[in-house]
Parts: structure tokens; sequence; C-alpha cells
């Protein structure tokens, strides 16, 4: 089995395409076959070097190898398809020669008034076909004399292809509807729906798995199979990937490039894992499952017909289990860009790196994403009194807990260090002992005062925490002030508001 990924690379690349780069993924490493990497850049207009670097990075991002194609070389490269002019050109002149192809003349205005007039009076529209009948010695010589032309396919008469696909079964057109296809553009250039079976034909792909879009394009590309004399590939197209409202996910949808979700702090194994529960089933309850279970039970005849609805709530749901599993010094790794970019981390050094591993794991457990993990350590490396009392429902209770916050200035004043979980539980109770509150009234003003916020971490990871960064000297790390500079702030700042 060899199968290919074909990317033109025009822009990022989009969900639905990295959907597709999976399944063929999956297909080859389920069955031991050779997945390839073809990069289409056939519009040369639209088609950039950046783009296909993108694209190769989220490829590699989201754990797919192949084994033949850019960057990586192979026995039927080029894998460029701007690289293989000389292939399609030498194609095209064969099926010339055999009179299976044509030059055609026409110029554009001529194609649109046809296009046009062919609509009016309710036919398809599709190729007129005025050049079909210019004998090739004229044509030959009107190409000589400089005259732009295309070469298009001479598609044969009253005929049906019919084909198999692997998610719909049978599938038939009449070549009644199908227009000569151009072959080679006047610039010289390939058209897509010939270079791609020139490709796939001398790349000896069996499996061809694209997005159903494609399926207009496959009766052509049949008949080319067919006029060279080669053997067509399976084909399995699969439903494209929809927005909420049931409309091909886009850009009004909020995020659709693999790198937009990369960049917002998803695991790569997270967002390969829900990809694959996009419009394919594993069966049964099961859907964690990591690349290599899916690999496992990844099946191309069970990818349904209907779309696949993207859900970010499910993609979150799967994220935080992933992000559960990983190991403290990957997800220090991963988070230290988003604590960069808000300027409280350089460089770390060891120590720090120490620290992050006793704090990122449990941020990282209570958000979706990544990117909200600075959020869940504002209190660290952030901390304000005054930024704290500036807001008004904080303020309001801030206010009852005075003789809270008095005893805890005084307590955390005291020589005890608070660093770890039974030392500042110790601490509580004596403020508990001294004030007399319990519950909320006693826990809510201490972690106003001591994380300057109404909500986050349990406590007792928190303020062990905050005392450990405090200590962090010279670490690449922003200062932390400890507990006890944080609750005579507070205390201060309290006093100062006071009405
Ligand atoms: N370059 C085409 C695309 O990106 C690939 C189509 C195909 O797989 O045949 O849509």
């Amino acid at each position: 089995m060899r199968v290919r990924f074909a990317p033109s690379p025009t822009g990022q690349l989009h969900v639905g395409n990295a959907r597709t780069a999976l399944f063929n993924w999956l297909l080859a490493r389920s069955a031991g076959g050779t997945f390839v990497l073809r990069i289409e850049d056939t519009d040369v207009e639209r088609s950039t070097a950046e783009s296909e670097r993108a694209i190769v990075e989220d490829l590699r991002w989201l754990g797919l190898d192949w084994d033949e194609g850019v960057e990586r070389g192979g026995d039927r490269g080029p894998y460029r398809q701007s690289e293989r002019t000389h292939i399609y050109r030498a194609h095209a002149v064969e099926l010339l020669s055999r009179g299976q192809a044509y030059q055609c003349f026409c110029p554009s205005e001529q194609l649109e008034m046809d296009r046009y007039t062919a609509l009016r009076e309710g036919r398809p529209p599709k190729y007129a076909g005025r050049c079909r009948e210019i004998p090739r010695a004229d044509a030959r010589a009107r190409v000589d004399r400089g005259e732009p032309a295309v070469i298009r396919f001479r598609v044969p008469e009253g005929r049906d292809v019919l084909f198999q696909d692997l998610v719909r079964g049978e599938v038939g057109v009449s070549t009644d509807v199908i227009g000569d296809p151009v072959l080679m553009r006047s610039d010289g250039t390939p058209a897509y729906n010939f270079a791609v079976v020139i490709d796939d034909a001398l790349m000896e792909i069996t499996h061809v798995v694209r997005g159903e879009d494609h399926i207009s394009n496959t009766p052509r590309q049949l008949l080319l199979y067919e006029a060279f004399g080669w053997r067509a590939p399976a084909f399995a197209p699969v439903s494209l990937v929809l927005g909420p409202d049931h409309g091909v996910l886009s850009k009004r949808h909020g995020a659709t490039s693999v790198a937009e979700f990369r960049a917002r702090g998803y695991l790569p194994e997270a967002f390969a894992n829900y990809l694959a529960l996009l419009g394919w089933s594993p069966g049964g309850d099961e859907e964690l499952l990591p690349l290599e279970e899916l690999t496992r039970r990844f099946r191309i005849e069970d990818v349904g017909r209907s779309a696949g609805v993207f859900d970010v709530e499910k993609l979150a749901w799967v994220n935080r289990h992933y992000l559960k599993q990983a190991p403290p010094d990957r997800l220090v790794a991963l988070a230290l860009p988003y604590l960069q970019r808000e300027g409280w981390i350089a460089a770390p050094g060891p120590a720090a790196v120490d620290f992050l591993a006793s704090v990122v794991p449990a941020a990282a457990a209570s958000v979706d994403r990544l990117e909200q993990v600075p959020a869940r350590l504002r209190f660290l490396f952030d901390y304000s009194a005054a930024r704290a009392l500036g807001d008004t429902a904080v303020r309001a209770e801030a206010d009852a807990a005075r003789p809270v916050v008095q005893a805890l200035a005084e307590e955390a004043a005291g020589d005890r260090p608070l660093a770890d979980r039974e030392a500042f539980r110790a601490m509580v109770a004596r403020v508990r002992e001294r004030t007399g509150q319990k519950g909320k009234s006693l826990l809510h003003p201490i972690r106003l005062a001591l994380t300057g916020e109404a909500e986050g971490l349990e406590l007792d990871v928190a303020v062990p925490a905050i005392e450990r960064g405090s200590r962090l000297a010279d670490s690449g790390v922003c200062r932390i002030p400890g507990a006890a500079a944080r609750a005579a702030a507070f205390r201060d700042a309290l006093a100062e508001s006071r009405p």
C-alpha cells in the first residue's frame, strides 16, 4: 500500500487537511504501507516556500512522519510539482501524439461567453469543443508562430465512468457532462487534474484518501488513467470538517489552522487524537487513544460519510486528558514560552526549572490549554495588593476580613517557614484560633491577601509555592514576594483604603 498527502502550499495547514493527512498516515501505518508527502505547488501565484515550511512543521508537530517526499527524498521524486514540469510536458506530448489531447486556442473571453450561453440555455457549462477538430498540422503551425495555447484532454463521448469509492460504494458519471479538461496551461504549467494523475501513477499510489471536495475531479482523473493504460488507485473521499453551524469550517468560526491551535497550547497528541475522532470512530466508548493505539484500530472503511463537526469543547476535553498525563518537565518546557511572553521569566536557571516543575503541573491540570497557564500562575509572578483591592467585589469582602488579615500578617511574619502544606495548615489553624473565623470567612481573606485573587489553585499548593518562589535568587525569574511580605502589604493597603 502506498498513500500520499498532497497539500498545496498556499497558506497554513487547515484542520480539514490535517485530518486528511492523519487518515492517510493511519492507513499507511496500520497496513505497513508507505506514506508519501508531495507538495502541489503548481499555482505559482499562490504557492510559497514559507507555507510549505509551515505545513511540514505542523505535520511533524502532529507526529506524522513520511517515508518519501520533500525533505526526505525517495526513489520516485522529485516530490515538489514545480520540479516535475518536464515530466508533465512529456506525458502531455504523448497524449497529443496519440490524438487523445489537442491544443486549444480559445481566448478566455470566448470561454466565458460559451459558459454563459450554456448556463442560460440550461446546458452543463462545459468546454464547447471549438478547438477539438483543428487538424494537428494547423494547430502545430499556430503554436510555432507563437500563438498561446493550452493542451486539453479529449474526453471520450457517450461513456459512463464508474469507480469504486471506499467510503460511498460505486459511483458513476456520464462523460457527457465532462468538458475537455485543460492538462497544460499556456504558460507551460500543468493543471491540477493532470499533475495529480501523473504523480499518483508514477509514485505508484494505491489509495487516494482526500477531501470529498475532490469527488467531482475523480471521473476526469480516471479517464486520464485509462488514456495512459494505467491502473487507477482506490479512492476514499473523506467528508469535510464543518463548523458548529454545519458550514465548512472557515475563518468565521474562529481558528481553522493547526498553527492557531498549536499556538493556543493544545498538545499535539491531543490534537491528533481529536482529529481522528472527527468522522471516524474507534467503536465502543473509548475515545482517548494515542496515535499508536489509533493505528492499531484504524480502518478506512469505518470513516463515516457524515461530516465531522468541529467541537472545541470536545477538543478541550481531550486536551485536558493529555495535559494531566504529561510529565512535569515536558509541561514546564511547553508552558515556558507563555510565561516568558508575560515577561515573568527570562532564561530560567536550574533552580527556576525545578521550581516551575513544582507548580506548572498543578496549573496545567486546571486549564483547557497551555495558553491559560499564566492566568493560573499570575498570583506568583504578578502579585499586587493594591490591584486586588481595586476590584470592588474583592473590596466588599475584604472590609469584613480585617481581623483575619491582621492576624495573618502577624502569623506570617513569624520565623516559621511556610514551605510545605503542613506548615501552611498549621498557620491557618493559628489564625483561626486568634480570630474565631472558620470556613470561607477564614480562607477567603487569606486567599485574597496572599494571592491577590479571589480564586485559583488550592491554597495549600499555592502558598508553599509562593514561599519557595520567594527564595529563588537570581534564577531568571522575576522577584516573587513571600507570604509575610504579601500579608503585610495587603494589611497596609487595606488600612489605607479604610473608609
Ligand atoms: N493539492 C490538492 C489539495 O490540496 C490535493 C488534492 C488531492 O489530494 O488530490 O486540495
